[in-house]
């Protein structure tokens, strides 16, 4: 099923708007860890997500193989809706053509099109040079539902908080029918963008994604890499229990779930959860919401 399907139907006339819960999951990097990711699916699959999507390395077949091998068994095995996710920077049409072929043939509609991250030891083809070029050409490729990543805080290469809002209306124009956000810990941030975005009529779910922290050095490199704003309140958090680690477990979960219980609270569509692989995670930021999602 589309995953802009199951929005339509949860915004459906005489329902009860209901707000999606979607996780992120990465594919293993060796075979060897296939069996925990069993684990790690059966858990996530029983907490009954809306859909769940896998992320794709930057470049290289095997990666892709991989995405689209753990989305085959979401599918197949766990019957949970999967998005692939799908970067275009370093891949020719050519090879889009292939993916698109790929996806259709094993019944794979829902696909997270990225541009995906600048990486100096891979060349870029030069086919696609935004999101937006791989939805507008794949679209023509097959009956696909396209999401898109969106960023409350902008994007690190981005020139100014206008272009950027422009940038993604115009990726909603070509067909990006959900968005998905960069983690952020600020609250207030999230739903600045999201106003920004229905002022420039950007009318799409736009869907927050909400990274719980289970330890100091992941948190301080996740900042480095997306430039999420640092709230003063979790700075200390951090500094108190990083030595402690189920101190600093609780204390994520803690901070995640008042994250997610305000965002819940307000006008937003659902929540995606960035679950690191970690049904420990998502089972305990679950049984913090079951009686309010
Ligand atoms: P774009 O939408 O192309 O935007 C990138 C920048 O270009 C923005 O600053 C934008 O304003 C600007 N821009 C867009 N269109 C134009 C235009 N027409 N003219 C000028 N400038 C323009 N990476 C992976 O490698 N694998 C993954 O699985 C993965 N999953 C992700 C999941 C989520 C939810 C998010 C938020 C990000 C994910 N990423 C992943 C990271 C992503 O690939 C990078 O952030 C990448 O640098 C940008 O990708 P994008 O699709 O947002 O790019």
């Amino acid at each position: 099923m589309k995953i802009s399907e199951k929005y339509k139907e949860k915004q459906g006339e005489g329902r009860l708007p209901k707000k999606s819960l979607s996780f992120e999951i990465f594919p293993p990097k060796k075979d060897s860890e296939l069996k925990n990711i069993d684990e790690t699916l059966a858990v996530l699959c029983e907490l009954e997500p809306d859909y769940i999507s896998v992320t794709f390395g930057a470049g290289g077949s095997a990666n892709c193989n991989r995405t689209i091998e753990l989305a085959k068994k979401i599918k197949y095995e766990y019957h949970v809706e999967p998005v692939v996710h799908l970067t275009c920077l370093h891949y020719d049409k050519k090879e889009i053509d292939e993916f698109a072929k790929i996806l259709t043939d094993v019944g794979l509609q829902n696909i997270l099109a990225l541009r995906g991250d600048r990486n100096p030891n891979i060349p870029e083809k030069g086919d696609f040079r935004h999101a937006s070029d791989l939805i507008s050409y794949m679209k023509e490729k097959g009956d696909f539902c396209f999401l898109g990543a969106c960023y409350p805080e902008c994007h690190p290469e981005s020139d100014d908080r206008v272009s950027e809002i422009k940038h993604l209306k115009a990726k909603v124009d070509a067909g990006a029918e959900v968005l998905l956000s960069q983690l952020f810990f600020d609250n207030k941030v999230f739903f600045r963008f999201q106003e920004d975005c229905r002022i420039a009529d950007i009318g799409t779910p736009i869907i927050p994604g909400i990274m719980p922290v289970i330890n100091a050095a992941q948190i301080k490199r996740m900042i480095t890499m997306c430039g999420a704003t640092f709230p003063t309140r979790f700075q200390k958090i951090i500094s108190k229990y990083e030595e402690n680690k189920e101190a600093l477990f609780d204390a994520g979960m803690s901070y995640a779930l008042s994250q997610i219980i305000d965002l819940l609270a307000s006008d937003i569509d659902g929540i995606h959860l960035y679950t690191m692989n970690n049904p420990l995670v998502a089972r305990r930021i679950c049984e913090g919401i079951r009686n309010i999602i």
